[in-house]
């Protein structure tokens, strides 16, 4: 049984471990300092990757049923300390309770599905010439590096698959939310193999050495695309495998035919579930013209129905900004809108004395389609909603982003939602639902918004190399009978 005490530690080789340096960790709800955390050097993140790469030996020659075995073992420890964790993530990370059951319990679920799925040897020919088999073999000692907006989740979604296919793992949380990582480390510490999974904390010169590390063989990045860039880079040292999951500008398109007072809570948390930072949040809302207004007020009236506050407060919906850089970079956008003159339908002003990184839910109406707010990624809770009449130049218009993340249309001729959302250029796209995920669904994205991607058989593939092994059953190579009867001559 882990302590939930405020005492947090690394998991490398198997044993706890405390760092030299340490750097605090604060609750975004009041910003007080909530923890002390170890601020791993980079002899801690050799001794990862050596211990990493010992463990492989054995962990990469472990059967499917072991690996599945200990998945199902993590996921029972997860949901026995569900609680504990809902409680910390919220104070660490600021989501109010029932964000956190989806994350925690969401983790739980994807350890016991990946622990479900494996990569059969491809049969590619068997005759009586050859027999040519692929096999998807493990590529090493894997860097996760998480962000902070949904630190288990993704961590989840980089240690299951890396684990069931045989590697092992060091993953690095965000400086903003290590706690519950640093948690699940020491509930895993004698359910994995020492070495297997590593948990080790850091600011972003650690993910830096990670992905410049010669003993690693993958990066898995969650992040901001600049940093993927960054991350790409780097990696090209010792050509490192790469999955990049990056950032967003997911528009969605509401055609004429909908009730906007029925449709307006699912595109309300379609855009602020998370407080809007989540990477496949809506961040463009396009609506038909001939409904823009009632939309706009079904919209409004939702929005001054939802609770912001203190994640920990029972009636809660929507928490604070994370961390005091995230909460600055959207005070920003606040400010773009304000300069320029653009109208808020509700919301827009910060009230800077709050306890805090608080920030009023915000519709922006009908901004341009260049202003900032439109193009970036906020990544809070400021939503531009703009009005479009010719269906072609809505979707040009939803598809004119270098990202390429999701998107989602809503309407009630379903004729017309799949044609426009088959020519949405996203790597999900959502008709008349929103933010459905499964272990089983490949989950990437296109253009500037990533590479490869993460779940079903596509991200296990990820973790390996494909290893081809051909054998020709008509040759023979072994001596004739003569030329075994005929004594070498001296
Ligand atoms: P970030 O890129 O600032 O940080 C992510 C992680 O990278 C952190 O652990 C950080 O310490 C580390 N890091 C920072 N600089 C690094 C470097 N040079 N080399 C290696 N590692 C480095 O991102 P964030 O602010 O934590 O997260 C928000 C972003 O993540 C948004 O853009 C969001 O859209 C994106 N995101 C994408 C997905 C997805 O699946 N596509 C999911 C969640 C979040």
């Amino acid at each position: 049984m882990v302590d939930f005490n405020n005492h947090y530690q690394m998991t490398i080789d198997g044993r706890l471990a405390t760092s030299s340096q340490t750097y605090p960790a604060y609750n975004p709800a009041t910003r007080t300092e909530i923890a002390t955390v170890p601020d791993a050097s980079k002899e801690q993140l050799d001794q990862c990757v050596r211990s990493a790469r010992t463990a492989f030996q054995g962990w990469s020659r472990s059967t499917i049923a072991e690996r599945a075995k200990v998945l199902n073992t993590m996921a029972k420890a997860i949901q026995e300390n569900a609680e504990r964790f809902m409680a910390l993530l919220t104070k660490e990370q600021g989501k109010p309770r029932a964000g956190a059951e989806w994350e925690i319990l969401g983790s739980a679920i994807w350890c016991r599905e990946i622990a479900k799925q494996s990569l059969p040897d491809e049969i590619v020919q068997d005759d009586p010439e050859r027999t040519v088999v692929t096999r998807f073999t493990p590529l090493g000692v894997v860097g996760g590096i998480v962000p902070w907006n949904f630190p288990v989740f993704l961590a989840i979604w980089k240690i299951a698959p890396a684990l069931m296919t045989g590697n092992c793992i060091v993953i690095k949380p965000s400086p903003f939310t290590p706690l519950c990582t640093l948690k699940l480390g020491e509930l895993c510490k004698d359910l994995v193999p020492p070495g297997v999974l590593n948990i080790i904390s850091g600011g972003d010169d650690l993910g830096k050495w990670m992905t410049t590390h010669p003993g690693i063989d993958k990066i898995a990045f969650t992040g901001n695309t600049e940093t993927g860039k960054h991350v790409m880079r780097s990696a090209a040292g010792n050509l490192k495998r790469l999955t990049l999951e990056l950032g967003g500008n997911d528009p969605a398109i509401v055609l004429p035919d909908v009730d906007p007072e029925a449709v307006a809570p699912q595109l309300f948390w379609a855009a602020f579930q998370n407080n809007a930072q989540f990477c496949n949040a809506t961040k463009r809302l396009y609506v038909h013209e001939d409904i823009y207004d009632e939309m706009m007020g079904s919209l409004v009236r939702y929005a001054r129905t939802v609770k912001v506050g203190d994640g920990s407060e029972a009636d809660t919906q929507l928490g604070p900004i994370q961390n005091q850089p995230q909460y600055n970079k959207v005070v920003e956008y606040f400010e773009d809108c304000q300069k320029n003159g653009y109208r808020f339908a509700v919301g827009g002003t910060i009230d800077r004395a709050a306890p805090g990184w608080f920030v009023p839910v915000t519709l922006v109406d009908n901004p341009p389609e260049d202003s900032r707010v439109m193009v970036e990624e906020p990544f809070g809770p400021i939503l531009p909603v703009a009005k479009w009449r010719d269906e072609l130049d809505v979707i040009a218009r939803a598809n004119n982003t270098r990202f390429g993340l999701g998107a989602s249309v809503w309407g009630n001729d379903l004729e017309a939602v799949q044609r426009i959302g088959r020519q949405l250029q996203a790597g999900t796209v959502w008709l008349n639902e929103i933010h459905q995920y499964s272990a089983y669904q490949a989950f990437g994205g296109h253009k500037e918004s990533g590479l490869g991607c993460e779940n079903s058989l596509h991200g296990l593939m990820e973790y390996t190399n494909w290893h081809t092994i051909t054998l020709n059953k008509k040759a023979h190579y072994g001596r004739t009978e003569a030329a075994v009867q005929t004594p070498v001559s001296a």
